[in-house]
């Protein structure tokens, strides 16, 4: 049993009013709120051991270069990693996707084919697109139901000996849908096709195992998951790594460079040109520590009573409408009121101080799909209560009322 109080307090930003009414969050799919741990590692960095990594004799390099190195580990054993070398820094899952995209330029050609699930973030559909300007390969959709739920028999038919790549994310950020990623990356490499995983919306919630799944690339953000802005990881079989080109030049990333000719470094650091966001890394690895306390069994079985009251007491307001209502679903609400603006509501529920995102969740073709604008999305943490759904609910009540 989670102790949700002694959890809330952990994150001072509860604590403050919005708009004169006491903060109700629910835009955790966005981004996560951060804990005094990790706040209080941000501030102990730039305190106590602020220094340049990897290059200094002097004992703050030491100390910021173990801890940053620490955090590397902390990320490779959560996400259940072969290798910490497997591990790289990066500033978020849209950083990693577009590094892997770079990498493929060089392997594929003319002809070759992608996979790409209609339910992506656009971060996980455009370098995929521009991949293909550039070599020639096409881009192939699977398609969805009104559920959310992807097509497997139609993802059997696109598979070939031409498909390269196939892209997922591991849950739908703008649905909730937990998608099956598990088959999808068994069927992929039948036809010996790699798979990158956007795990942004799903290490809020879920304990990914990489080598279970035998996924070839997983990508995240800290951000949606208790750490800072900037900040995220890829992980990536090495077999795929070694084969990848580097994907910026610059200092860090090399063992020699002479004006004839530069060697890389080794992995990780032949991903990692420039300064890194040091102190992000190190945050990192504090709010993963953070979650692994509380416990993704915990915070799973608590995140699905909030998803259990917060469906069943939405759906009992007359003409809103739930999208992507399945069994396998994350804490995310996505809904719109008959006839009602979603950002009308936004509006009206934000007076309330009640924050929910409104739009279209950078995944226009999913509402393209729906023929809607936008919903309104509802998106629960482990510190969130059944209190506040109330008073969500009251306010979407209020909103319709008003704006009907
Ligand atoms: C948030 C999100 C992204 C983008 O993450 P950034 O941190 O903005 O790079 C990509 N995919 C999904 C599913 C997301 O939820």
């Amino acid at each position: 049993m989670m102790d949700i109080q002694k959890i809330r307090s952990d994150f001072p930003i509860l604590n403050r009013k919005v708009n004169d009414h006491p903060l109700v969050y629910f835009d955790n799919a966005a981004t996560s709120q951060t804990p005094q741990v990790v706040i209080d590692c941000i501030v102990d960095y730039y305190s106590n051991y602020n220094a340049n990594i990897h290059r200094g004799v002097h004992s703050l390099s030491q100390e910021a270069t173990d801890k940053y190195e620490q955090a590397r580990e902390t990320i490779r054993a959560h996400f259940n990693a072969k290798f910490t070398r497997e591990i790289i820094f990066t500033s978020g899952t849209t950083d990693g996707i577009n590094l892997v995209a770079h990498g493929f330029s060089g392997l594929l050609k003319k002809g070759d084919e992608l996979i790409v699930s209609a339910l992506e973030h656009h971060s996980n559909i455009v370098p995929w697109q521009m991949l293909c300007e550039s070599t020639g390969a096409n881009l192939k959709v699977i398609p969805m139901n009104d559920q959310g739920i992807l097509d497997m028999q139609a993802y059997n038919e696109l598979l070939t000996d031409r498909t390269k790549l196939v892209f997922c994310n591991h849950v739908s950020n703008a649905l909730g849908v937990i998608n099956p990623i598990s088959e999808i990356i068994k069927k992929a490499h039948h036809v010996g096709a790699a798979v990158l995983v956007d795990g942004a919306q799903a290490t809020p919630h879920i304990k990914p195992n990489v080598q279970e799944l035998d996924v070839d690339f997983y990508v995240a953000s800290a951000h949606k998951m208790c750490g800072p802005t900037g900040v995220g990881m890829l992980y990536g079989k090495e077999q795929w790594l070694s084969k990848l080109p580097p994907y910026q030049g610059g200092g860090e990333m090399i063992a020699e460079v002479t004006f004839e000719k530069t060697t890389y470094a080794d992995l990780p650091h032949k991903f990692e040109a420039g300064t890194p966001n040091i102190c992000g890394g190190i945050a990192f690895g504090a709010a993963i520590d953070y979650m692994n306390e509380i416990g993704f069994a915990e915070i799973h079985d608590y995140e699905k009573e909030l998803l259990d009251y917060g469906t069943s007491e939405l759906k009992k307001i007359p003409g809103l409408k739930i999208y992507g209502e399945t069994a396998h679903k994350a804490a995310v609400i996505s809904f719109n009121l008959q006839g009602i603006h979603p950002y009308d509501v936004g509006s009206i529920v934000d007076k309330l101080g009640v924050a929910v995102r409104t739009g279209h969740h950078c995944a226009q073709p999913i509402m393209d799909y729906f023929k809607i604008p936008g919903t309104v999305r509802a998106s629960f943490a482990f510190y969130n209560t059944k209190q506040e759904i109330d008073t969500l609910v009251s306010a979407v009540k209020l909103a319709q009322k008003m704006l009907s």
